[in-house]
């Protein structure tokens, strides 16, 4: 059984397994097809998605990659629900998702997705304990309020995983920009979620902070089955990546 996340795991790491995994069985849980958007502002048109198709399969890590501006926060915006497609359809789970009414679409984001973005989003009047929380605090007060005790020992854990333990009391702007991403990183899996979707995670950051984020992030995703779709501009983390996907104004070139 998974251990949740947050609880330390005996044995070695996961080390990346790499692209030559024969492990062909796996299910896909994350499908895009024939995916167009178009952002439509008065008479001015931009033209981002047209006609994107991917799978993103379970326990794997996928990394997408391409230049400034060719889509990728588009597609992955997408795809976790946070806008809709003019064509197209988004499944997760055998289930279409792009269709659902925005409360059910929330929902499954609540509770399937931890979401990570480039510049963190934490809120700079929390400590980072309580930043981790948030997504236990809008998943309704009653009962964040009765189980308070056990989520807080578990947003603890988290922040011990991302080597923040010492830094529970602390606020955003007392922090590093490395150290707040690993908070953002333990928010973004506090609900045990089925995937991790991250937007240029270290494109703030500098390079062995990139880096050392990244591993951390995929380290406890592997260790806890949590499947990730990241987008990042770091090749040497890109090519560890299971699949490897890259986009041109607004195509998959290849998906490897
Ligand atoms: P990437 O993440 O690959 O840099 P984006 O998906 O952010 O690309 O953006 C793709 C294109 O869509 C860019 O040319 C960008 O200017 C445009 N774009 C993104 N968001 C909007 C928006 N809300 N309204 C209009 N144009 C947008
Ligand atoms: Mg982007």
């Amino acid at each position: 059984m998974t251990p949740p996340i947050g609880r330390p795991t005996t044995g070695p790491p996961v080390l990346n397994p790499g692209r030559l995994r024969c492990d062909l069985a796996r299910r896909t849980i994350l499908e895009g097809r024939s995916l167009v958007k178009t952002y439509r502002k008065r008479n001015l048109e931009t033209p981002v998605l047209k006609g994107v198709d991917l799978n993103i399969r379970e326990g794997e890590i996928t990394a997408i990659v391409g230049k400034s501006g060719s889509g990728k926060s588009t597609l992955l915006h997408l795809l976790a629900t946070l806008d809709r497609p003019d064509a197209g359809e988004v499944w997760y789970d055998h289930q279409r998702i792009d269709t659902l009414s925005a409360g059910r679409r929330e929902k499954i984001r609540n509770r399937q997705f931890g979401l990570i973005f480039q510049f963190y989003h934490l809120l700079p009047e929390l400590t980072l304990l309580e930043n981790v929380l948030i997504p236990h605090m809008i998943g309704g007060f009653w009962s964040y309020w009765t189980k308070r005790s056990q989520w807080t020992q578990k947003a603890v854990e988290l922040l011990d995983a991302v080597g923040l333990k010492h830094r529970l009391r602390h606020k955003p702007n007392q922090l590093s920009g490395g150290e707040m991403q690993r908070a953002a990183i333990a928010r973004a899996l506090i609900n045990d979620p089925k995937m991790l979707l991250a937007d240029e995670p270290t494109g703030n950051l500098d390079e062995e902070n990139g880096q050392d984020v990244m591993r951390m992030m995929m380290d406890l995703c592997r260790q806890h089955d949590v499947t990730i779709l990241m987008v990042t501009h770091d090749m040497q983390i890109a090519n560890q990546a299971d699949q490897l996907i890259t986009m041109v104004d607004g195509r998959i070139e290849s998906a490897l």
